[in-house]
């Protein structure tokens, strides 16, 4: 008998993820959508039962990624549902042969589909893949409540935001050295947008759409999750710091300089080379 995919450690480490982000109040509604690579072993024990897959175009094709399967969230499910019923909220496609159509090989059983946000998916992977050689395999976006109100009122670029979120916590330098990535407002679920964030995911593990959320990649859900929680922390913190009137004292170029040391990475030299962070001029309007 074929092995059936909803016992798969795949699935239930999906559903622990998306649970996890519903606990913590990232995924709102339908908000936020995850997607992990699988690899050819993890599929193998369950593909003699599949026939004759659903296809699904892709606006864009995606050579790169061709032959390669993933499993999704779908578009317009809620992450609190995935726990329920993992087969109707997730689905595992593999890319066509040319890289210009998705085949469904389980999962989306109302006839669903994965994630409107698939371009920033898949080619964020590329990107991840390009970047980590192979190590990179899931990407995460969610709306980190805390992350997405600093977008508000932080002056808004790479060095400024990296800067501030790892004086939010001492840990963020040692946990994210390559920093965050920041991209102007742009309608979702766009190739567009899939453009933009992937070109920031080649060179940083966080990326903020303002006002809407946050992409995080990682080789592992486990990593992926982490990465944005330790972001969304710092956060929260600068939130509440900034709450409180603002900080009269926070870690100095000096501290930062030291932790790097300490903990043996390269932390994004434009973020090092200010001195401190600010909020913008910018008024609204
Ligand atoms: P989906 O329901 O298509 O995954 O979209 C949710 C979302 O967060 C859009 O950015
Ligand atoms: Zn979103």
């Amino acid at each position: 008998m074929t092995a059936n995919m909803i016992d798969a450690w795949f699935v239930k480490a999906m559903v622990k993820a998306t649970t996890d982000c519903w606990e913590k109040g990232w995924d709102e509604r339908n908000g936020g959508n995850i997607s992990l690579r699988l690899t050819d072993d993890d599929i193998a024990p369950f593909l003699a039962g599949i026939r004759e897959p659903r296809r699904l175009p892709m606006t864009e094709p995606l050579p790169g990624i061709a032959g390669q399967s993933y499993i999704v969230t779908g578009t317009g499910k809620f992450f609190r549902n995935v726990q329920l019923d993992p087969e109707n909220n997730l689905g595992v496609v593999r890319v066509g042969a040319d890289g210009s159509y998705l085949e469904v090989l389980w999962g989306y059983r109302d006839g669903g589909a994965p994630t409107s946000e698939y371009s920033s998916h898949f080619k964020g992977h590329i990107a991840r893949q390009n970047a980590t050689n192979g190590s990179d395999r899931v990407v995460l976006h969610c709306h980190a409540t805390n992350l997405i109100a600093l977008t508000y009122v932080l002056d808004w670029s790479d060095a400024n935001v990296t800067r501030a979120l790892w004086e939010g916590s001492t840990e963020c330098l040692v946990v994210f050295p390559d920093g965050v990535g920041t991209m102007p407002w742009l309608v979702p679920g766009t190739d567009q947008m899939g453009d933009a964030t992937c070109h920031l995911l080649a060179k940083r593990p966080l990326v903020l759409w303002p006002f809407h959320g946050v992409f995080g990649v990682g080789p592992t859900l486990d990593d992926a999750f982490g990465l944005v929680d330790t972001a969304e922390k710092a956060a929260e913190i600068l939130v509440k710091v900034l709450s409180m009137g603002g900080p009269r004292q926070t870690m100095t170029t000096q501290n930062l300089i030291d932790l790097a040391a300490r903990f043996k990475v390269v932390p994004q030299p434009e973020a090092m080379a200010l001195d401190g962070w600010k909020l913008t001029d910018r008024k609204p309007g």
